[in-house]
């Protein structure tokens, strides 16, 4: 039985309009043991019967048998094995790999059919000895001559070691000595196998052939048996699929073997890394954009860096409490008692109202106009240079003369003096100043807030009035001419007393908030009326206080200036803030992030930006995704013959494309790794990218996580894409598209 017969073969090539044909009906027998030239012009059809037969091309009609196998319903994968076991090319061309040495071209056979790394060694070099390459075992196969490269192209079918060899004018490049030497070597190398040669030189071979074949359009027009011979066996080859470990290692060695295409692919792959990361970060600028519009009435300072931290019992903080939270990660400094961020006071005189938020001194480092306070009651404005609602058009105004100062819960004496001593320009303070104060006045306003945020009952002569809805009005205020235990008292209060007179009764006061609770009894010493009024009180004008209780500053110390209980931590970076709140909250305090309570007028229309910009990140990405395969596929055009090569030398698809995997994962992977070296040197000044700084402020571990595996996803869709591309057609019309 024939080691492969065709019967009635026609082989068809399909082009866009016409349909040529490239043999007909050819109807021929092979034996092993045969050493069978086939010759005839240009166009006759040598190429592709030596393709069909090789299984490299597929044919239309009639019937291939393969040891008597059928193969008309032959599989992609049927071929493969068949060509696995059976058959070593030759190409007129080589087809070797340019990048890879002697020695590693003869290995890459080896390992891609199953052997072991280190078990080869000997092989090789035998081989390359065998074919006369000793000297250039370590030599790139681009380095050599034609000869020298048909050399190495035989040695590989050699070391493939198939009972069948098919040589496709192996010769056709090479000049008449180097020609006959290689006639001669693959005549040495032929012994018990089947080998199909096709040349124009019929001479050359002339002494080795056993049988002439002449083709002429598409047909056989002779078939000549010169040298009877006897049937062989024929002997498959054994082989083995190539180990993880070598495909790795051979990954390895493509991802760095062509350097133009290895750093071509890594700037594709770094320009694909950061725009992802540009896009991801895109999407998490638009949360933290979104978080951060709104407005609330209640807080003056809705900073994104602003935490209210209370304590979980409403006990007062300890020193060690603030320590603490101010040696906290991400804490930039912390406000105690914050009441007095969230208050406005307005400064004034007859002419020139400006209002807005305090601030303590500490939180100023200069003045653009005037000087910064040096004395008691002296204070800095700041505001928008543009606002001239703020800051009025002479500045001279209003430097170094006095105004007076009043809280907006009106409760503050009403000729408390101020000196405003510098202008702090501040173009983010367009419609409110900020006002700069020292600690003792932030203190007096802090009483008066603590007074307003707190109920105040009045019991007097068993009567209780409830600070909060009592139909008595009265105020509490703090006077230095009263003694401590004593209280002077309005005189409406006498129609509550006994005989309408309240002098040397006791009266108690009861101060509720929500962190405590704190009660005086006081002996009324005096009724004030408008001819003591001054006298007794210290104060001014009887017509600006309205049924107020005056007691002693040490008693009014007493139940208002309780301690702190509310401070608000400022952080660094506001990007982080849940980490820190996290840590707060396990140290056991409740923390209000003001950010949180900001009612947002366009939430909704957020909502619908957010999804859109979703959707642009997946189509930006596919974009992407798009762009870089073409740019790819365009490097890799170059690796076609590589891939073609290594599927004629038996490379499955699978592993072809587990090969391909490898080489672009390993390409993306150092492009990743750049990518973080990048960061870093950024991170820590090493150069300054200001683009890569803003996005990296965004990311955080996860993120970083999150797009590598969006980026080796993509990776993998990308070869996965251009391996489908090189496997969709038989090996020849692959290798055809690119040679
Ligand atoms: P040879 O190797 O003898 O020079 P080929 O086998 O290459 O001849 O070609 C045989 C015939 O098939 C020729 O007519 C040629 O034009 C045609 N042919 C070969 N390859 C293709 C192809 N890829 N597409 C269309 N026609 C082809
Ligand atoms: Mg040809």
């Amino acid at each position: 039985m024939s080691i492969i017969k065709l019967s009635n073969v026609s082989k068809f090539y399909y082009n866009k309009k016409t349909i040529s044909s490239g043999f007909t009906k050819i109807n021929v027998e092979f034996d092993m043991g045969e050493f069978v030239v086939i010759t005839g012009e240009s166009g006759s059809g040598k190429s592709t019967l030596l393709n069909v037969i090789s299984g490299l091309d597929s044919y239309e009609e009639g019937e291939m048998y393969i040891n008597g196998e059928e193969t008309s319903h032959y599989t992609e994968v049927d071929y493969e094995n068949y060509r696995r076991k059976y058959i070593g090319n030759i190409f007129q061309n080589f087809n070797l790999v340019n990048s890879y040495t002697v020695y590693e071209n003869i290995e890459l056979v080896l390992l891609l059919n199953g052997y072991k790394r280190r078990e080869i060694k000997n092989k090789i070099l035998d081989i390359i000895k065998t074919v006369g390459l000793t000297k250039y075992k370590n030599t790139k196969a681009s380095k050599l001559s034609g000869g020298q490269k048909q050399r190495v192209a035989i040695a590989r079918a050699l070391a493939k070691d198939t009972p069948i060899i098919v040589a496709d004018e192996p010769t056709g490049s090479l000049d008449v000595k180097s020609a006959r030497s290689i006639m001669k070597l693959l005549h040495d190398i032929s012994k018990e196998k089947l080998v199909v040669i096709v040349t124009h030189n019929y001479e050359q071979v002339e002494e080795y052939a056993t049988r002439k074949i002449s083709m002429h359009d598409g047909k056989i027009i002779e078939d000549k048996k010169i040298v009877k011979t006897e049937p062989v066996k024929a002997n498959p080859v054994q082989y083995k699929n190539i180990c993880n470990k070598d495909k790795v290692l051979l990954g390895f060695k493509n991802a760095f073997n062509i350097k133009t295409k290895f750093l071509l692919l890594l700037m594709v792959y770094l320009f694909l890394t950061i725009l992802v990361f540009s896009e991801y970060t895109s999407l998490q600028k638009i949360d933290y954009d979104n978080d951060s519009n709104g407005y609330n009435y209640y807080f003056q300072d809705v900073s994104n860096n602003r935490v209210i931290v209370n304590k979980k019992d409403r006990s007062s903080f300890t020193r060690d409490d603030i320590d603490n939270i101010g040696k906290l990660e991400n804490v930039d400094y912390l406000v105690e008692n914050d009441i007095l961020l969230d208050i406005q006071v307005a400064v004034y005189d007859n002419e020139n109202y400006i209002h807005g938020s305090v601030s303590s001194l500490n939180n100023l480092k200069n003045v653009d106009v005037g000087s910064m306070p040096s004395n008691e009651h002296e204070i800095v404005i700041s505001a928008s240079q543009n606002s001239s609602y703020l800051i009025f058009s002479d500045k001279d105004d209003i430097i170094g003369k006095e105004f007076y100062l009043q809280n907006d819960s009106g409760g503050f004496p009403i000729d408390y003096k101020v000196k405003i001593v510098g202008i702090k320009y501040d173009d983010s303070l367009l419609y409110s100043a900020k006002i700069y104060a020292n600690d003792a006045i932030l203190n007096d306003l802090m009483k008066i807030e603590n007074l307003f945020y707190s109920t105040t009952d009045l019991k007097v002569n068993n009567q209780i009035f409830k600070g909060d809805k009592s139909r008595l009005y009265y105020d509490i205020m703090p006077s230095e001419r009263v003694a401590s235990g004593k209280a002077v008292a309005f005189q409406d209060l006498n129609l509550y007393c006994k005989d309408y007179t309240c002098t040397g009764t006791d009266i108690t006061l009861n101060v509720n908030n929500i962190y405590y609770e704190e009660s005086a009894t006081l002996k009324v010493s005096k009724i004030y009326n408008k001819d003591n009024f001054k006298e007794l009180t210290g104060y001014d004008d009887i017509n600006d206080f309205y049924n107020v209780i005056f007691i002693s500053t040490k008693d009014y110390d007493r139940l208002y200036s309780k301690g702190t209980y509310q401070i608000s931590v400022y952080l660094e970076d506001a990007k982080n803030a849940n980490t820190t709140i996290k840590k707060l909250n396990d140290l056991s305090y409740e923390t209000f992030y003001v950010k949180d309570a900001l009612a947002d007028p366009i939430s909704n229309f957020m909502d619908i930006i957010r999804l859109l910009r979703s959707i642009v990140f997946v189509i930006a990405t596919i974009i992407l995704f798009f762009i870089s395969y073409f740019v790819i596929k365009i490097i890799l055009k170059s690796r076609n013959i590589y891939f073609s090569t290594i599927r004629i030398l038996g490379a499955t698809k699978k592993i072809s494309k587990q090969l391909l995997n490898i080489e672009l994962l390993i390409d993306i992977n150092v492009a990743y790794v750049l990518f973080l070296l990048l960061v870093l040197a950024v991170k820590i000044n090493i150069i300054n990218i200001a683009y890569i700084s803003d996005m990296v402020s965004f990311l955080k571990i996860s993120d970083y996580v999150i797009v590598y595996f969006i980026l080796m996803i993509m990776s993998l869709l990308i070869s996965n894409r251009y391996s489908h591309k090189l496997f969709k057609d038989s090996v020849m019309n692959t290798f055809r598209e690119d040679v």
